[in-house]
């Protein structure tokens, strides 16, 4: 059966969800109090309807609990966001997704029960930040505050050199995850083999490990 999710809020960040679980073939209720906002989504979701998120009986009649996962993305109305959230997670829905506005907000929604609590602007900004320090970091997902995964382009360094070669396990403490050149991912690669200019190396380790490698093997200007 498909899965079914329900997205409360559809700005930009709340109508982009909507917009890809969509596009991967989901069910998606779409809930909103703004009737435009609700109508630019009635073609893209399952389900599009006018309704305030902080009205418990609303949430009951939409059959709230039986979602699957449940999306919210009210911003800038803190209160809101934070009330919905507590009705969710009283009616029992499984998995709560929350946007936090900020640190506090986001230390309120983990401490009422969100499952999970995301910062799009904070987190994108982190990631923008790195691969403008380094324009080989493609991309940076942090785990924790002291791990990462991150995506490095091979340069002129690396080109040419085996992961044995380059021996970045004993010399950094990270682990290439997977190697992706054009179209094709090799998923735990063998240790011999040679590294190629323009490949994407799929690393994980500590932040700091992580920097030392990047400026030792990733820092080429051309
Ligand atoms: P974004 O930064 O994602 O673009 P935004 O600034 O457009 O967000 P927000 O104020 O963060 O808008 O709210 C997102 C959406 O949530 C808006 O479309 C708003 O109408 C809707 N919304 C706010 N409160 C409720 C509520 N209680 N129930 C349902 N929808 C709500």
């Amino acid at each position: 059966m498909k899965k079914q999710f329900a997205v409360i809020g559809l700005g930009r960040f709340g109508g982009s969800i909507c917009e890809s679980l969509s596009k991967q073939g989901m069910e998606v209720l779409a809930i909103d109090t703004n009737e435009d906002k609700v109508n630019r989504f009635a073609n893209v979701a399952t389900h599009a309807v006018v309704a305030d998120s902080t009205d418990e009986n609303t949430l009951k009649s939409l059959g709230i609990r039986n979602f699957d996962h449940v999306i919210v993305a009210i911003g800038d109305n803190i209160q809101s966001s934070i009330l919905t959230t507590l009705m969710l997670v009283e009616q029992g829905v499984k998995h709560i997704t929350v946007k936090a506005q900020n640190d506090y907000h986001e230390k309120v929604l983990n401490k009422i029960g969100a499952h999970k609590v995301v910062h799009p602007e904070r987190d994108m900004g982190v990631r923008i930040a790195h691969n403008i320090v380094s324009k080989n970091v493609l991309d940076y997902l942090e785990l924790s505050d002291e791990y990462s995964i991150v995506e490095l382009m091979a340069g002129t360094t690396v080109n040419g050199k085996t992961l044995i070669d380059l021996d970045i396990r004993a010399k950094y403490g990270c682990n290439i995850m997977a190697i992706k050149r054009g179209e094709t991912i090799d998923v735990s690669p063998s240790a011999d083999v040679s590294l190629l200019k323009g490949d994407i190396l799929i690393v994980i380790g500590a932040d700091s490990d992580i920097n030392r490698m990047e400026h030792a093997l990733f820092d080429d200007e051309d």
